[in-house]
């Protein structure tokens, strides 16, 4: 049975229409794989009874003949989409005991299109983070393990939990939001792939809100083929997020030929950074080199900017979500401190939030209504902004100039073990999104594929940036990289 839980999407639907499995026998396959990695801490709530319930009517919907894409396909869903009736708490206390009474637009398409959930996902609390420890539920843990010892590693962050279960074969795939990085890097940390599309692609309608400009919705998966499917499921529009754009979405799985002749890929000479291990540029010019023999074109190119993405980032996202944050109040949703004699509104909302909200949560939060207060306003968020129209432009000049993707490394390093970063300055944490953050700040698509192992044997990915809106042409360079690449390896289960 435990087989079964290594099928890739495309392969089980395959599978599911030919009748060689049933839904209910992959679902089954997956919870009892669940069950046996309570160790990764991955899942943070079970929802077995949904998900048997769910594969049995899409094994009457495939009988029937009406299997839509993602029909009796297992999923994980992050703990940061809202679903109806299941504990939904962005890995926050504040959220302890929230259950939504809707449903996400992204999982409720998913779920229209046959998908079966299994539970929710471990992440960083609130989606700060770049290693899953600031989580209310502890940290996740990465399956792989450096080849020569035992240390628990970081499946990486936000989404680490979704990195963890699809690359431990828990799920097939898993839902990722990636406001600077959250899908990426931990799609990097853990040898899977996951795209972050352009904004405004998928609804983010039901999903607990970090920083508003910056939050896209994607998908986790095992491979290329899955992304494009997951993600066409995913997106549309939808008239409840006024930021979701009203664009016909392509079939992207039908875009993977293969075929990038003739394809100008860009590569940034800023995204060499001082004191980046040898392997990371090794990696990347062994990408660039693929591609051209995949017969694209490389340029070298220059992204003047991208200096202050980071700085920019650390200035409007805090803001953002110490905005968006200041409904956890203790009135509406979740958690509530326990009052004393004489207490009054005021006691509440200050012992709910000083009880609730994790030490990470505060600093953003702090930081935001810093910058954003009457006085800093104008020298940082004002400032931040316009920083993040020339980091957008440098890509438009790029892109006008004929570029059609730019490939980088995915992240500075390998995992990295739990724990290490503790006494470290925050800002060395944040480096991790040193290549991530800057599509964010310009709203593009971006694409985190695993091209090959460290000295350690632990996984390293490459990210390629594409046009707006086209992440079918993204994701079919990412997937001529992938088969270039050909990485197939595993971690060894230690579980
Ligand atoms: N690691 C980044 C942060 O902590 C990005 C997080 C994300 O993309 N949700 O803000």
């Amino acid at each position: 049975m435990s087989e079964l839980t290594k099928l890739k999407i495309s392969e089980a639907r395959d599978a599911l229409r030919k009748g060689d499995v049933t839904a209910v026998e992959l679902t089954e396959a997956c919870l009892s794989a669940i069950d046996g990695a309570g160790a990764l801490n991955a899942f943070v709530h079970h929802t077995p009874e949904i998900a048997r319930a769910q594969a049995a009517a899409a094994d009457q919907r495939i009988k029937a003949g009406d299997a839509p894409s993602l029909c009796g396909i297992p999923l994980g869903i992050k703990d940061l989409f809202c679903t109806k009736g299941v504990p939904s708490q962005a890995a926050s206390n504040i959220l302890g005991g929230f259950k939504p009474e809707y449903e996400s637009t992204v999982s409720s398409q998913l779920f229209d299109a046959g998908a079966v959930m299994l539970g929710k996902l471990n992440m960083d609390e609130f989606a700060m983070g770049s290693s899953n420890e600031t989580s209310a539920y502890g940290n996740a843990v990465n399956p792989w393990r450096r080849g020569n010892d035992d240390t628990a590693l970081t499946p990486g962050g936000s989404s680490g939990g979704s990195s963890a279960a699809v690359a431990a074969d828990l799920c097939l795939g898993a839902t990722g939001t990636d406001t600077g990085g959250s899908i990426r890097q931990p799609a990097a940390f853990t040898g899977i792939t996951g795209i972050k599309p352009t904004y405004g692609r998928c609804s983010r309608w039901g999903i607990v809100a970090f920083a508003s400009s910056l939050d896209q919705a994607g998908p986790m998966t095992k491979d290329v083929r899955d992304a494009a499917i997951m993600l066409q499921a995913m997106c549309g529009h939808d008239p409840k997020d006024s930021t979701s754009a009203d664009l016909a979405v392509p079939d992207f799985e039908a875009m993977l030929t293969g075929d990038i002749r003739g394809k100008k890929i860009g590569i940034p000479k800023e995204y060499h950074m001082d004191g980046m291990p040898a392997e990371i540029d090794a990696l990347w010019a062994e990408g660039r080199k693929m591609l051209q023999d995949a017969g694209a074109e490389i340029h070298d190119i220059s992204l003047p900017h991208t200096k202050y993405a980071l700085p920019t980032y650390y200035v409007i996202a805090p803001a953002e979500a110490s905005s968006n944050l200041a409904r956890y109040d203790g009135v509406r949703y979740g958690h509530r401190a326990k009052l004393a004699h004489g207490d009054g509104i005021t006691e509440m909302y200050e012992k709910t939030r000083a009880e609730g909200f994790g030490e990470e949560v505060k600093r953003r939060i702090m930081i935001g209504t810093y910058v954003l207060s009457a006085g800093f306003y104008d020298a940082y968020y004002n400032k931040a902004r316009k920083v993040r129209t020339l980091i957008k432009k440098d890509f438009e000049d790029a892109f006008a100039a004929g570029i059609d993707a730019i490939l980088t490394p995915a992240t500075p390093s390998a995992a990295f073990g739990l724990g290490e970063m503790q006494d470290a300055d925050p800002v060395k944490m944040y480096l991790n999104d040193v290549f991530t953050v800057t599509v964010n700040l310009a709203g593009l698509p971006g694409i985190a594929v695993p091209t090959g192992l460290d000295k350690q044997g632990l996984p390293l990915g490459l990210q390629l940036i594409g046009r707006p809106w086209e992440e079918g042409d993204l994701l079919n360079t990412a997937y001529a990289l992938e088969q270039a690449a050909g990485f197939v390896s595993k971690p060894a289960k230690w579980w």
